[in-house]
Parts: structure tokens; sequence; C-alpha cells
């Protein structure tokens, strides 16, 4: 089932379309969920009966694998880093499924992790091991589906994006909407707007998962070709993950208001506002301009909340 793509309106004499990432049918949607789908395929068809993972108590990634796992009766096992911050909707809902969340000061989560998974397989247990945020080929492969459908989308409804604007992360949502885009040879722009890594090491990971994926899937694309299709931009970080800034939290009231769609502050949001100022700075004009809604509703509320009681 394809999500939807729908009109938002006029900015900046540009028409702003988004994909709806967020409405996926499983555990509040976002790319964490269409990722999920691909794990689920190869957790059932390998005959594995564990899950562990990594992420933090904003992680969007443990809430739907925590999800995915209670839902299917497999133990799911959580390493975390030790932090200052507190609950979320995500780590309410992950506790809730069950998962085993066990908390260590991050330079000990890597060994943290090997050790689980050694322990677990001792114990004559098969654990299916996912990165942190679903990151990997398997994540990235699970964007070029995503890419495949902004194109049948486009064809069917004789329209071109100019520019695909998303929030980047660990980069492979965005990698994959990049090596769909490297296959189709389509004019366009995808623009990952960072939520917390700087340049140029957040544009190298992007680049990292691009050529990884292609070389999985023995495609071979000059790297001129690969450095020109990934654009990274770190202008409006803002303190990294689930910061509070004002202009952020305007556009998430404006969007809501206006078009009554929820974004949140450490993803959506931010990338939202990146792109409107993205548009202005460059003065973009009389462009068809999608948005992908990444999802991440749970945090919408974490900040309504925030936002009522402080
Ligand atoms: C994880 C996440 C992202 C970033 O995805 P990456 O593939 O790690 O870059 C963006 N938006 C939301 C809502 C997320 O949960």
């Amino acid at each position: 089932m394809n999500t939807p793509i729908h009109q938002l309106g006029r900015f900046n004499h540009n028409e702003i379309w988004i994909k709806r990432e967020d409405l996926l049918p499983f555990s509040f949607g976002g790319n964490k969920a269409r990722k999920a789908e691909l794990f689920w395929e190869e957790i059932r068809n390998g005959g594995y009966d564990c899950v562990v993972t990594y992420g933090t108590s904003i992680s969007n990634h443990c809430r739907v694998i925590g999800n995915l796992c209670a839902s299917r009766g497999l133990p799911c096992y959580i390493i975390s880093p030790a932090e200052k911050s507190a609950p979320t909707y995500n780590s309410a809902m992950t506790a809730l499924f069950g998962a085993r969340t066990t908390a260590v000061p991050l330079q000990a989560v890597h060994d943290t992790i090997e050790n689980k998974i050694r322990e677990l397989e001792k114990s004559g247990n098969k654990p299916y091991f996912i990165e942190g945020g679903g990151h990997g080929n398997l994540g990235t492969e699970a964007y070029v589906r995503c890419y495949r459908e902004i194109k049948e989308f486009e064809t069917e409804h004789k329209i071109h994006f100019d520019y695909i604007f998303l929030a980047s992360g660990t980069g492979t949502t965005q990698a994959g909407l990049v090596c769909g885009q490297l296959a189709d040879g389509a004019k366009r722009q995808v623009i990952g707007v960072s939520i917390a890594r700087e340049n140029p090491g957040g544009r190298e990971v992007v680049l990292d998962s691009v050529r990884s994926y292609l070389h999985a899937v023995g495609r071979r694309i000059p790297e001129k070709r690969i450095q020109e299709a990934v654009v990274f931009i770190d202008d409006y970080i803002d303190g990294g993950y689930g910061s509070d800034n004002v202009k952020i939290r305007e556009t998430i009231e404006w969007v809501l208001k206006e078009y009554g769609i929820p974004l949140d502050a450490t993803y959506t949001g931010k990338s939202f506002y990146g792109m409107t100022e993205y548009i202005r700075r460059l003065c973009v004009r009389d462009r068809d301009i999608l948005f992908l809604h990444t999802g991440g509703t749970p945090l919408f509320f974490d900040a309504l909340k925030n936002a009522k009681e402080g």
C-alpha cells in the first residue's frame, strides 16, 4: 500500500506537496515502520527468535521494533545509552511492549550489544540484530521502494517534483531516495536536512550508505554523480536532538493549524522549517516541492505536553 501524497499549499511561489509516511498503518507509522517491514521479512525467513537493537528514549525506531516484537511474540532487547532525558511517549510505549531495555554509558554500548548477542546465542537463541534507527542496506532498500512510489505518483498525475526535502538522521532514508534517483536519473534534488550531525561528517555517512547499497545490489554509478546527488544541509541542527527553538515551534503550530498535520521538534518540524528557510534563502520559485513526512507523531505529543507545562 502506497502512502498518500497530497498538495499542501503554496509557499513563496512554489507548490508544496507532502508524502505521508506518518500514515503507514503500523505503530504510528513513520520511516521506522517502513524499515521494520523489511526487517520482519528477514526475521521470519531466517527463523530468528529474538531481536537486539539500540536507541535512546526518544527513539521512534525502538517503539516500532518493540511493537513489532510484541505483536509477533518475540523478546526484544534494547541497549540504550544512559541519558538525562526524561521519559517520552515513545519510551513509555516501548516499555509497555515489554522490551527489555539495558541502559549503559555511551562508551559501553558497543560491547554491551556484542555481549548480549553472544549471551543469547549461548543459551540457544537466534538473535536478530538491528542497528540503531534501522541503519544499513535494508533500511536503505525500504526508501528505494518509497522513491518508486513517488515515481509512480508522478507518472500517474503527470507531475515532476524538483525537490524532495526530508529530515536526515542516520541518513539511511535519504540514501534510499538518492539511490532511487540515481537509478532513474531524474533531474531533481533530494535535500537532507540534518537533525543532528554536522558536515562534512554527516554528509559522508549518507555517501557511505549510498555506496554500500549500490555495491550490495551490484550497480555501478560514477562517483561524480553520487557526489552531486547527496545534498546534506546542517544549517538547522540548532542544538541537535530535541532542541527547543522558537522558529521550529512556530513552524509546528503553523503547519498544525493551517494543514492539520502534526510535526515534531526533533525531526519533521526541524526539516520543514529548514525547507522553508532554504526556499527563502535560495529564492527557489515556480517549483513543485515534495516534503517527506517521516513520522514521529508520538514526539509531537511530547512537545505539546512540554509546551503546556513549561
Ligand atoms: C529516524 C527518523 C528520521 C531519520 O531517519 P534516518 O534514516 O535515520 O536518517 C527522520 N524522521 C523521523 C520522524 C525519524 O524517526
